[in-house]
Protein backbone atom coordinates (compact mmCIF):
# COMPACT_ATOMS: atom_id res chain seq x y z
CA UNK A 1 0.00 0.00 0.00
CA UNK A 2 1.30 3.31 -0.67
CA UNK A 3 0.60 7.10 0.14
CA UNK A 4 -0.39 9.53 -2.87
CA UNK A 5 -0.64 13.17 -2.23
CA UNK A 6 -2.89 14.64 -5.08
CA UNK A 7 -3.52 17.92 -5.78
CA UNK A 8 -6.66 19.61 -7.60
CA UNK A 9 -6.13 22.75 -9.31
CA UNK A 10 -8.45 25.38 -9.26
CA UNK A 11 -10.77 24.67 -13.08
CA UNK A 12 -10.71 20.94 -11.84
CA UNK A 13 -13.20 22.10 -9.15
CA UNK A 14 -14.85 25.01 -11.04
CA UNK A 15 -18.38 23.98 -9.80
CA UNK A 16 -20.46 20.81 -8.48
CA UNK A 17 -20.22 18.62 -11.26
CA UNK A 18 -16.51 19.31 -11.32
CA UNK A 19 -16.36 18.32 -7.61
CA UNK A 20 -17.79 14.92 -7.85
CA UNK A 21 -15.91 14.23 -10.72
CA UNK A 22 -12.64 14.92 -8.90
CA UNK A 23 -14.08 13.10 -5.90
CA UNK A 24 -14.76 9.98 -7.86
CA UNK A 25 -11.08 10.07 -8.99
CA UNK A 26 -9.57 10.32 -5.38
CA UNK A 27 -11.63 7.56 -4.36
CA UNK A 28 -10.45 5.18 -7.38
CA UNK A 29 -6.86 6.47 -5.93
CA UNK A 30 -7.98 4.91 -2.78
CA UNK A 31 -9.80 1.65 -4.07
CA UNK A 32 -6.76 0.63 -5.95
CA UNK A 33 -5.18 0.23 -2.35
CA UNK A 34 -3.60 3.61 -1.65
CA UNK A 35 -3.55 6.05 1.51
CA UNK A 36 -5.23 8.96 -0.21
CA UNK A 37 -4.38 12.93 0.42
CA UNK A 38 -5.81 15.38 -1.80
CA UNK A 39 -4.88 19.36 -1.84
CA UNK A 40 -7.32 21.26 -3.16
CA UNK A 41 -7.47 24.84 -4.93
CA UNK A 42 -10.00 27.38 -4.24
CA UNK A 43 -13.41 26.54 -6.97
CA UNK A 44 -12.37 28.15 -10.68
CA UNK A 45 -11.67 31.59 -10.67
CA UNK A 46 -13.09 31.96 -6.70
CA UNK A 47 -9.55 33.52 -5.67
CA UNK A 48 -9.68 36.55 -8.52
CA UNK A 49 -13.07 37.25 -7.37
CA UNK A 50 -12.14 37.71 -3.47
CA UNK A 51 -9.38 39.92 -4.56
CA UNK A 52 -11.89 42.16 -6.69
CA UNK A 53 -13.96 42.06 -3.88
CA UNK A 54 -11.50 43.25 -1.24
CA UNK A 55 -10.46 45.88 -3.63
CA UNK A 56 -13.48 47.56 -3.86
CA UNK A 57 -13.42 47.86 -0.33
CA UNK A 58 -10.07 48.92 -0.13
CA UNK A 59 -7.75 49.52 -2.47
CA UNK A 60 -4.55 48.75 -0.52
CA UNK A 61 -5.93 45.75 1.75
CA UNK A 62 -3.72 45.06 4.76
CA UNK A 63 -2.12 41.43 3.73
CA UNK A 64 -3.09 39.94 7.04
CA UNK A 65 -6.49 40.77 6.15
CA UNK A 66 -6.25 39.62 2.38
CA UNK A 67 -4.79 36.29 3.37
CA UNK A 68 -7.68 36.05 5.85
CA UNK A 69 -10.08 36.41 2.68
CA UNK A 70 -8.29 34.28 0.52
CA UNK A 71 -8.13 31.48 2.26
CA UNK A 72 -11.65 31.02 2.75
CA UNK A 73 -11.74 30.02 -1.15
CA UNK A 74 -9.64 26.92 -0.29
CA UNK A 75 -11.66 26.26 2.40
CA UNK A 76 -15.08 26.25 0.67
CA UNK A 77 -13.88 23.60 -2.40
CA UNK A 78 -11.94 21.18 0.55
CA UNK A 79 -15.50 21.28 2.71
CA UNK A 80 -17.63 20.38 -0.31
CA UNK A 81 -14.75 17.81 -2.10
CA UNK A 82 -15.13 15.87 1.89
CA UNK A 83 -18.85 15.71 1.51
CA UNK A 84 -19.13 14.32 -2.43
CA UNK A 85 -16.66 12.18 -0.98
CA UNK A 86 -18.64 10.91 1.59
CA UNK A 87 -21.50 10.52 -0.81
CA UNK A 88 -19.86 7.97 -2.88
CA UNK A 89 -19.68 5.90 0.73
CA UNK A 90 -15.88 6.49 1.92
CA UNK A 91 -14.49 8.73 5.28
CA UNK A 92 -13.32 12.05 4.32
CA UNK A 93 -11.83 14.86 6.15
CA UNK A 94 -11.34 18.31 5.89
CA UNK A 95 -8.39 20.42 6.90
CA UNK A 96 -6.95 24.09 6.66
CA UNK A 97 -3.48 24.62 5.83
CA UNK A 98 -3.02 25.34 9.68
CA UNK A 99 -4.55 22.53 10.36
CA UNK A 100 -3.02 20.37 8.26
CA UNK A 101 0.47 21.59 10.23
CA UNK A 102 1.84 23.83 6.98
CA UNK A 103 3.99 26.63 8.87
CA UNK A 104 5.58 29.35 7.38
CA UNK A 105 7.24 32.82 7.62
CA UNK A 106 5.16 35.84 8.36
CA UNK A 107 5.53 37.54 5.18
CA UNK A 108 1.46 38.01 4.46
CA UNK A 109 0.48 37.04 0.25
CA UNK A 110 3.58 35.24 -0.39
CA UNK A 111 4.73 33.09 2.76
CA UNK A 112 7.24 30.59 2.46
CA UNK A 113 6.94 27.18 4.13
CA UNK A 114 9.45 26.59 6.81
CA UNK A 115 7.91 23.45 8.44
CA UNK A 116 5.16 20.98 7.56
CA UNK A 117 4.04 19.23 10.94
CA UNK A 118 1.21 16.59 9.49
CA UNK A 119 0.60 14.78 12.56
CA UNK A 120 -3.09 15.34 11.89
CA UNK A 121 -3.31 14.04 8.50
CA UNK A 122 -1.26 11.28 9.40
CA UNK A 123 -3.58 10.15 11.80
CA UNK A 124 -6.76 10.29 9.82
CA UNK A 125 -5.24 8.57 6.58
CA UNK A 126 -4.24 5.89 9.12
CA UNK A 127 -7.77 5.78 10.93
CA UNK A 128 -8.56 4.83 7.04
CA UNK A 129 -10.44 8.58 6.22
CA UNK A 130 -8.84 10.32 3.06
CA UNK A 131 -7.70 13.42 4.15
CA UNK A 132 -8.46 16.80 2.32
CA UNK A 133 -6.40 19.27 2.56
CA UNK A 134 -6.81 23.27 1.98
CA UNK A 135 -3.74 24.08 -0.44
CA UNK A 136 -2.07 27.64 -0.73
CA UNK A 137 -2.46 29.05 2.84
CA UNK A 138 -0.22 27.86 6.13
CA UNK A 139 0.19 29.34 9.45
CA UNK A 140 2.88 31.86 10.42
CA UNK A 141 5.10 30.42 12.96
CA UNK A 142 5.98 34.06 14.97
CA UNK A 143 2.56 35.55 14.62
CA UNK A 144 0.19 32.78 14.58
CA UNK A 145 -1.73 34.90 11.74
CA UNK A 146 -2.71 32.79 8.57
CA UNK A 147 -0.30 33.19 5.28
CA UNK A 148 -1.27 32.60 1.77
CA UNK A 149 1.64 31.39 -0.46
CA UNK A 150 1.42 33.25 -3.28
CA UNK A 151 -1.11 32.92 -6.37
CA UNK A 152 -1.01 29.18 -7.40
CA UNK A 153 0.76 28.08 -4.11
CA UNK A 154 -1.58 25.32 -4.12
CA UNK A 155 1.23 23.15 -6.10
CA UNK A 156 3.66 24.15 -2.83
CA UNK A 157 1.29 22.74 -0.47
CA UNK A 158 0.68 19.35 -1.92
CA UNK A 159 4.49 18.97 -2.75
CA UNK A 160 5.72 19.94 0.92
CA UNK A 161 2.81 17.58 2.02
CA UNK A 162 4.10 14.51 0.01
CA UNK A 163 8.23 15.87 1.26
CA UNK A 164 6.67 15.76 5.02
CA UNK A 165 4.58 12.42 4.61
CA UNK A 166 7.31 10.38 2.82
CA UNK A 167 4.61 9.88 -0.24
CA UNK A 168 5.55 7.65 -2.73
CA UNK A 169 4.08 10.06 -5.72
CA UNK A 170 2.83 13.41 -5.81
CA UNK A 171 0.01 13.91 -8.29
CA UNK A 172 -0.43 17.58 -9.68
CA UNK A 173 -3.90 17.62 -11.39
CA UNK A 174 -4.14 20.29 -13.87
CA UNK A 175 -6.31 21.41 -16.97
CA UNK A 176 -3.66 20.12 -19.49
CA UNK A 177 -2.31 16.76 -19.72
CA UNK A 178 0.82 16.94 -18.70
CA UNK A 179 4.11 19.39 -19.50
CA UNK A 180 3.94 20.32 -22.91
CA UNK A 181 7.45 21.34 -25.31
CA UNK A 182 5.72 24.56 -25.26
CA UNK A 183 2.29 26.73 -24.25
CA UNK A 184 -0.48 24.71 -25.67
CA UNK A 185 -2.39 27.60 -25.94
CA UNK A 186 0.08 29.15 -28.13
CA UNK A 187 2.17 25.80 -30.00
CA UNK A 188 -1.12 23.86 -31.25
CA UNK A 189 1.46 21.19 -31.98
CA UNK A 190 3.46 20.96 -28.77
CA UNK A 191 3.82 17.93 -27.58
CA UNK A 192 3.42 16.05 -24.29
CA UNK A 193 6.59 15.44 -22.52
CA UNK A 194 6.74 12.12 -20.65
CA UNK A 195 9.92 12.60 -18.74
CA UNK A 196 11.49 15.66 -17.64
CA UNK A 197 14.35 15.99 -14.99
CA UNK A 198 13.59 18.51 -12.11
CA UNK A 199 16.33 20.43 -13.39
CA UNK A 200 14.85 21.16 -16.87
CA UNK A 201 11.46 21.70 -15.35
CA UNK A 202 13.11 24.55 -13.01
CA UNK A 203 14.99 26.35 -15.51
CA UNK A 204 11.03 26.02 -17.81
CA UNK A 205 9.28 26.99 -14.68
CA UNK A 206 11.64 30.04 -14.06
CA UNK A 207 11.70 31.28 -17.43
CA UNK A 208 7.54 31.33 -17.82
CA UNK A 209 6.21 28.15 -17.83
CA UNK A 210 2.92 28.27 -16.42
CA UNK A 211 2.16 24.37 -15.64
CA UNK A 212 4.24 24.29 -12.43
CA UNK A 213 5.15 26.61 -10.51
CA UNK A 214 9.15 27.58 -9.67
CA UNK A 215 8.60 27.12 -5.73
CA UNK A 216 7.07 23.93 -6.59
CA UNK A 217 9.98 22.75 -8.76
CA UNK A 218 12.10 23.94 -5.96
CA UNK A 219 10.88 21.79 -3.38
CA UNK A 220 10.47 18.90 -5.10
CA UNK A 221 14.43 19.60 -6.14
CA UNK A 222 15.33 19.20 -2.33
CA UNK A 223 13.64 16.53 -1.23
CA UNK A 224 13.50 14.33 -4.34
CA UNK A 225 10.13 13.80 -4.90
CA UNK A 226 8.65 12.27 -8.14
CA UNK A 227 5.93 14.61 -9.80
CA UNK A 228 3.07 13.19 -12.09
CA UNK A 229 1.77 15.85 -13.63
CA UNK A 230 -1.62 14.89 -15.19
CA UNK A 231 -5.04 15.98 -16.36
CA UNK A 232 -8.09 15.32 -13.81
CA UNK A 233 -10.47 15.59 -16.87
CA UNK A 234 -8.65 12.76 -19.18
CA UNK A 235 -7.57 9.20 -18.26
CA UNK A 236 -4.68 9.63 -19.90
CA UNK A 237 -1.03 9.42 -18.61
CA UNK A 238 1.06 12.70 -17.99
CA UNK A 239 4.45 13.72 -17.64
CA UNK A 240 6.70 12.84 -14.61
CA UNK A 241 8.88 15.33 -13.62
CA UNK A 242 12.08 13.47 -11.32
CA UNK A 243 15.68 13.23 -10.83
CA UNK A 244 15.59 9.73 -12.68
CA UNK A 245 14.08 9.02 -15.90
CA UNK A 246 11.22 6.43 -15.64
CA UNK A 247 10.68 3.26 -17.40
CA UNK A 248 8.58 2.62 -20.08
CA UNK A 249 7.49 -0.66 -21.71
CA UNK A 250 11.33 -2.31 -20.23
CA UNK A 251 13.43 0.47 -21.73
CA UNK A 252 14.10 4.09 -19.61
CA UNK A 253 13.01 6.51 -21.62
CA UNK A 254 15.45 9.40 -22.95
CA UNK A 255 16.70 12.61 -21.62
CA UNK A 256 15.65 14.87 -24.81
CA UNK A 257 18.37 17.27 -25.77
CA UNK A 258 15.74 20.08 -25.87
CA UNK A 259 12.96 19.57 -23.16
CA UNK A 260 11.22 22.67 -24.31
CA UNK A 261 10.04 26.47 -24.88
CA UNK A 262 8.66 28.80 -22.41
CA UNK A 263 7.70 32.27 -22.89
CA UNK A 264 7.00 35.15 -20.62
CA UNK A 265 4.85 38.11 -20.98
CA UNK A 266 5.31 39.81 -17.47
CA UNK A 267 8.45 41.62 -17.51
CA UNK A 268 9.19 45.01 -18.65
CA UNK A 269 12.54 46.34 -19.60
CA UNK A 270 14.14 49.35 -17.37
CA UNK A 271 17.25 51.30 -18.89
CA UNK A 272 19.15 53.30 -16.95
CA UNK A 273 20.96 56.02 -19.35
CA UNK A 274 24.55 57.94 -19.50
CA UNK A 275 25.66 55.87 -16.89
CA UNK A 276 29.41 56.86 -15.64
CA UNK A 277 31.38 53.65 -16.59
CA UNK A 278 33.27 53.34 -13.27
CA UNK A 279 33.43 50.91 -10.76
CA UNK A 280 30.91 51.13 -7.92
CA UNK A 281 27.92 52.27 -10.57
CA UNK A 282 26.32 48.83 -11.45
CA UNK A 283 26.31 48.31 -7.37
CA UNK A 284 24.50 51.64 -6.67
CA UNK A 285 21.83 50.93 -9.34
CA UNK A 286 21.28 47.33 -7.52
CA UNK A 287 21.45 48.11 -4.14
CA UNK A 288 18.61 50.67 -5.06
CA UNK A 289 16.65 47.89 -6.61
CA UNK A 290 16.95 45.11 -3.69
CA UNK A 291 16.25 48.01 -1.01
CA UNK A 292 13.25 48.21 -2.78
CA UNK A 293 12.54 44.10 -2.27
CA UNK A 294 12.49 43.93 -6.20
CA UNK A 295 13.70 40.52 -8.02
CA UNK A 296 15.42 41.22 -11.40
CA UNK A 297 15.75 38.87 -14.24
CA UNK A 298 18.36 39.80 -16.71
CA UNK A 299 21.08 42.71 -16.84
CA UNK A 300 22.99 43.46 -19.58
CA UNK A 301 25.08 46.36 -19.74
CA UNK A 302 26.55 48.17 -23.13
CA UNK A 303 30.00 49.00 -24.03
CA UNK A 304 30.76 52.79 -22.96
CA UNK A 305 31.37 55.19 -25.55
CA UNK A 306 34.88 55.97 -25.80
CA UNK A 307 34.27 59.78 -26.34
CA UNK A 308 31.84 60.45 -23.21
CA UNK A 309 32.92 57.73 -20.83
CA UNK A 310 28.86 56.98 -20.58
CA UNK A 311 27.24 53.55 -20.85
CA UNK A 312 23.81 51.85 -20.73
CA UNK A 313 22.77 49.49 -18.49
CA UNK A 314 19.19 47.70 -18.86
CA UNK A 315 17.17 45.16 -16.49
CA UNK A 316 14.13 43.04 -16.52
CA UNK A 317 11.92 43.09 -13.81
CA UNK A 318 8.19 41.84 -13.36
CA UNK A 319 5.35 44.71 -14.68
CA UNK A 320 4.03 44.65 -11.38
CA UNK A 321 7.30 46.35 -9.78
CA UNK A 322 7.68 48.58 -12.56
CA UNK A 323 6.32 52.03 -11.00
CA UNK A 324 8.57 50.80 -7.64
CA UNK A 325 11.54 50.61 -9.66
CA UNK A 326 11.44 53.74 -11.58
CA UNK A 327 10.51 55.64 -8.82
CA UNK A 328 13.42 54.31 -6.55
CA UNK A 329 15.74 55.24 -9.03
CA UNK A 330 14.61 58.53 -9.82
CA UNK A 331 14.72 59.27 -6.04
CA UNK A 332 18.38 58.15 -5.62
CA UNK A 333 19.42 59.34 -9.44
CA UNK A 334 21.91 62.66 -7.39
CA UNK A 335 23.64 59.56 -5.77
CA UNK A 336 23.96 57.01 -8.34
CA UNK A 337 23.93 59.73 -11.44
CA UNK A 338 22.92 58.90 -14.71
CA UNK A 339 20.98 60.90 -17.54
CA UNK A 340 17.64 59.17 -17.67
CA UNK A 341 15.52 56.20 -17.64
CA UNK A 342 14.16 54.50 -20.30
CA UNK A 343 10.63 51.82 -19.25
CA UNK A 344 9.23 49.45 -21.69
CA UNK A 345 6.64 47.10 -21.57
CA UNK A 346 5.91 45.48 -24.36
CA UNK A 347 8.73 43.15 -24.03
CA UNK A 348 8.59 39.52 -24.18
CA UNK A 349 11.00 36.46 -23.15
CA UNK A 350 11.33 33.48 -24.98
CA UNK A 351 13.93 30.63 -23.85
CA UNK A 352 15.08 27.48 -24.62
CA UNK A 353 15.61 24.87 -22.10
CA UNK A 354 17.83 21.31 -22.10
CA UNK A 355 20.33 19.75 -20.48
CA UNK A 356 21.51 18.31 -24.24
CA UNK A 357 22.71 21.87 -24.47
CA UNK A 358 25.95 21.61 -22.45
CA UNK A 359 27.34 19.13 -25.16
CA UNK A 360 26.05 19.82 -27.94
CA UNK A 361 27.37 23.23 -29.67
CA UNK A 362 25.39 24.26 -32.21
CA UNK A 363 22.12 24.70 -30.16
CA UNK A 364 23.10 28.64 -30.12
CA UNK A 365 23.64 29.02 -33.55
CA UNK A 366 20.02 27.12 -34.44
CA UNK A 367 18.48 29.39 -31.94
CA UNK A 368 19.32 32.76 -33.37
CA UNK A 369 18.63 31.58 -37.54
CA UNK A 370 15.08 30.27 -36.59
CA UNK A 371 14.62 33.49 -34.68
CA UNK A 372 16.17 35.50 -38.06
CA UNK A 373 14.25 33.30 -40.46
CA UNK A 374 11.03 34.25 -38.18
CA UNK A 375 12.01 38.18 -38.63
CA UNK A 376 12.18 38.55 -34.84
CA UNK A 377 14.11 41.03 -33.90
CA UNK A 378 16.69 40.17 -30.43
CA UNK A 379 16.88 42.87 -27.32
CA UNK A 380 18.88 40.95 -25.16
CA UNK A 381 20.61 37.50 -24.17
CA UNK A 382 21.08 35.83 -21.11
CA UNK A 383 22.25 31.95 -20.92
CA UNK A 384 22.36 29.55 -18.11
CA UNK A 385 24.16 26.05 -19.00
CA UNK A 386 20.88 24.45 -19.91
CA UNK A 387 19.06 27.61 -21.03
CA UNK A 388 19.23 30.55 -23.66
CA UNK A 389 16.72 33.76 -23.52
CA UNK A 390 16.07 36.49 -25.45
CA UNK A 391 13.77 39.48 -24.99
CA UNK A 392 11.91 40.62 -28.02
CA UNK A 393 8.91 42.91 -28.79
CA UNK A 394 6.22 41.42 -26.99
CA UNK A 395 3.99 41.07 -30.06
CA UNK A 396 6.50 38.86 -32.19
CA UNK A 397 6.48 36.47 -29.01
CA UNK A 398 3.43 33.83 -30.25
CA UNK A 399 5.61 33.84 -33.61
CA UNK A 400 8.74 33.01 -32.18
CA UNK A 401 7.86 30.51 -30.11
CA UNK A 402 6.14 28.57 -32.86
CA UNK A 403 9.08 29.05 -35.01
CA UNK A 404 11.45 27.92 -32.03
CA UNK A 405 9.55 25.09 -31.60
CA UNK A 406 9.49 23.69 -35.39
CA UNK A 407 12.90 24.55 -36.11
CA UNK A 408 14.45 21.84 -33.07
CA UNK A 409 12.13 19.18 -34.43
CA UNK A 410 9.42 19.83 -31.36
CA UNK A 411 6.66 19.59 -32.97
CA UNK A 412 4.06 16.62 -32.59
CA UNK A 413 3.01 14.89 -36.24
CA UNK A 414 0.00 13.36 -34.98
CA UNK A 415 -2.89 15.20 -32.25
CA UNK A 416 -3.27 18.44 -31.51
CA UNK A 417 -3.27 19.06 -27.58
CA UNK A 418 -5.91 19.47 -25.58
CA UNK A 419 -6.70 22.54 -23.42
CA UNK A 420 -9.57 21.19 -21.05
CA UNK A 421 -10.48 24.17 -19.31
CA UNK A 422 -9.21 27.19 -17.06
CA UNK A 423 -6.73 29.83 -17.61
CA UNK A 424 -3.51 28.11 -17.78
CA UNK A 425 -2.81 29.52 -14.34
N1 LIG B 1 -6.40 29.59 -5.33
C1 LIG B 1 -5.05 30.09 -5.38
C2 LIG B 1 -4.83 30.87 -6.66
O1 LIG B 1 -5.70 30.93 -7.50
C3 LIG B 1 -4.03 29.02 -5.21
C4 LIG B 1 -3.94 28.03 -6.33
O2 LIG B 1 -4.77 27.98 -7.22
O3 LIG B 1 -3.01 27.22 -6.31
O4 LIG B 1 -3.78 31.43 -6.84
MG1 LIG C 1 -6.43 29.06 -8.66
Amino acid sequence: MGLVVQKYGGSSVADAEGIKRVAKRIVEAKQNGNQVVAVVSAMGDTTDELIDLAEQVSPMPAGRELDMLLTAGERISMALLAMAIKKLGHEAQSFTGSQAGVITDSVHNKARIIDVTPGRIKTSVDEGNIAIVAGFQGVSQDTKDITTLGRGGSDTTAVALAAALGADVCEIYTDVDGVFTADPRVVKKARKIDWISLEDMLELAASGSKVLLHRCVEYARRYDIPIHVRSSFSGLKGTWVSSEPIEQGDKQVEQAIISGVAHDTSEAKVTVVGVPDKPGEAAAIFRTISDAEINIDMIVQNVSAASTGLTDISFTLPKSEGRKAIDALEKNKGTIGFDSLRYDDQIGKISLVGAGMKTNPGVTADFFKALSDAGVNIELISTSEIRISVVTRADDVPEAVRAVHTAFGLDSDSDEAVVYGGTGR
